[in-house]
């Protein structure tokens, strides 16, 4: 049995002083009621599937009182948001609750939704069901598909009101992960000129994460090299998957590299590079195909907070910074080549591979065909010649409106495909490993969160449960078929905004 007595409590965030947050209690939500408790996200923790039941869980995820031995603190960070300086932020909705070892090392327990802190500013402190909901079934989701993210361990529902555009009931999300720490955590005390502590805080960070930056001849550019490349990595994934974030703004960075805060995301349904799933963002900055210039633009940002760490003057500084930003541009062509290459099946690495890619994303982008349903089935194409060739590629092919086009361009594929004497039932299960069957689309989130507002939680639980096995193919349920066909008409007509 779960026994929390037994955890070891740390803080290290809240250790580095009263400048970095400040310690505080949460305000519950009234009447809470566990509505999704992730047991994968727990065997993470080392806690049994059963953690939940334990008399003071309830209360501890929802805001308060908190575990005996925790120590919630709510950080202060800053930050740019839509490409412009938005000064103090911080955790206006969210209670780092501490940290606890883990099998897989330390992990930091967060509540989001657990009231006002010092860094509310003018909003309320919580979180509504409908956000909740997305947040807990895509950081699950992000999580199964092998990206980097920030886990959610909870969700805990309740008929506390609160008032966006309408009037909404609240939720609390618990996530874990080796560290919340934003871009604009370090943004913060460098715009302040508090050099002391943004010094503390980079120890902190490679101290507890990244050790070996500790012996470079710069430890702060060591370190921005190391988000550099894990930001690439994670722009990679994003783009080969299809994942819009929505709101890239520098506090919505992690300085790990993690997918974090998921607000108005979307996964593409239809191709399209252009595409925006922020309602609110209405200059595009954040579009789908602008994601990884944006990374890159946040990196500046974060260069700039750690010139007073870099001993030298600050021209030379910002050399120093710049030339540690530079594996970016060499990172992220690599990994997202690598993974679109993985897409189509092939072993071998060869340079025309690039127009390939390049030409079925433009055949897609043509007709805005479903991204998520052209990789799944293309895995299916057959490179033996011959009739069950042809209808082995009919499902696919049946996505596009041009057929001559997508013919032409699946023969030079399945030439490519001989070329690198491909097996195809080797590459199909290699293809069906990368490509997801499912992946959580807004109508998908939207059908979980209509049924939780109506007190059927069986929805959100089914769907998180196949999220969690994005590469498998659906149980033959009728009540799931539609979760990997194309998405009903309605889907085009939702729209996701930062409110939340
Ligand atoms: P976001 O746009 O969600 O990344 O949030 C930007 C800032 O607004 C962060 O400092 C959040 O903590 C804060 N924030 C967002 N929603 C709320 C809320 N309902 N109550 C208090 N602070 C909030
Ligand atoms: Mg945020
Ligand atoms: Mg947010």
């Amino acid at each position: 049995a779960f026994d929390p007595s037994a955890l070891t409590w740390r803080n290290r965030h809240a250790g580095l002083g009263p400048a970095f947050g400040r310690a505080m209690t949460g305000q519950p939500v009234s009447d809470p009621e566990w509505l999704a408790t992730s047991d994968e996200a727990a065997a993470e923790l080392g806690w049994p599937a059963d953690w939940w039941r334990h008399p003071l869980a309830l209360d501890a995820h929802a805001g308060g009182p908190s575990w005996p031995g925790s120590q919630p603190f709510a950080t202060v960070y800053s930050g740019h948001q839509f490409g412009v300086w938005a000064g103090q932020l911080g955790d206006g909705r969210a209670l780092l609750l501490g940290e606890v070892d883990t099998p897989h090392g330390p992990r930091e327990i967060q509540l989001k939704g657990s009231g006002m802190t010092p860094y509310s500013r003018r909003a309320d402190g919580r979180a509504v069901l409908r956000s909740s909901i997305r947040e807990y079934l895509c950081s699950e989701a992000m999580h199964a598909l092998g990206i980097p993210t920030t886990r959610a361990l909870a969700l805990v529902g309740s008929p506390t009101l609160v008032r966006r555009e309408e009037i909404e009931t609240a939720a609390v999300v618990t996530r874990t992960a080796p560290s919340f720490i934003r871009f604009g955590h370090f943004e913060h005390f460098c715009h302040h000129d508090q050099h002391a502590a943004l010094r503390q805080l980079m120890d902190h960070v490679i101290d507890a994460h990244l050790p070996a930056c500790r012996e470079a001849q710069h430890p702060a550019a060591a370190l921005l090299e190391c988000v550099a490349r894990r930001t690439a990595e994670l722009m990679a994934h994003w783009q080969a998957v299809g994942f819009c974030h929505g709101v890239m703004n520098t506090d919505n960075m992690s300085i790990l590299g993690l997918t974090i805060d998921y607000g108005p995301f979307g996964f593409l349904d239809g191709f399209d590079p252009g595409h925006i799933c922020n309602h609110s963002d209405d200059r595009g900055r954040y579009a789908y195909a602008r994601q990884p210039q944006i990374g890159w633009w946040n990196l500046h940002a974060l260069a700039q907070a750690l010139v007073p760490l870099v001993d030298a003057p600050a021209e030379a500084a910002a050399e120093i910074l710049g030339a540690a930003l530079e594996p970016y541009r060499e990172v992220f062509p690599i990994a997202l080549d690598a993974l679109m290459r993985a897409k189509l099946g092939l072993a071998v690495d060869r340079p025309e591979d690039r127009v390939l890619i390049e030409d079925l994303l433009q055949l897609m982008a043509t007709t805005k065909v479903d991204y998520t349903l052209t990789w799944r089935r293309l895995s299916a194409v057959s490179s033996v010649e011959g009739r069950e060739a042809s209808l082995a590629a009919g499902p696919v092919r049946d996505l596009f409106l041009d057929r001559a086009a997508f013919d032409a361009w699946l023969n030079r594929y399945l030439a490519r495909l001989r070329a690198e004497g491909s097996d195809d039932a080797v590459r199909r299960r290699r293809m069906d490993r990368i490509n997801p069957a499912l992946v959580l689309r807004n109508h998908l989130a939207e059908e979980a969160i209509r049924a939780a507002r109506e007190g059927n939680v069986d929805v959100l639980k089914d769907l998180a449960r196949l999220l969690r096995q994005p590469f498998d193919e659906l149980p033959d349920d009728p009540s799931w078929r539609h979760a990997t066909a194309l998405p009903p008409d309605w889907a085009g007509s939702l729209e996701v905004s930062c409110s939340s």
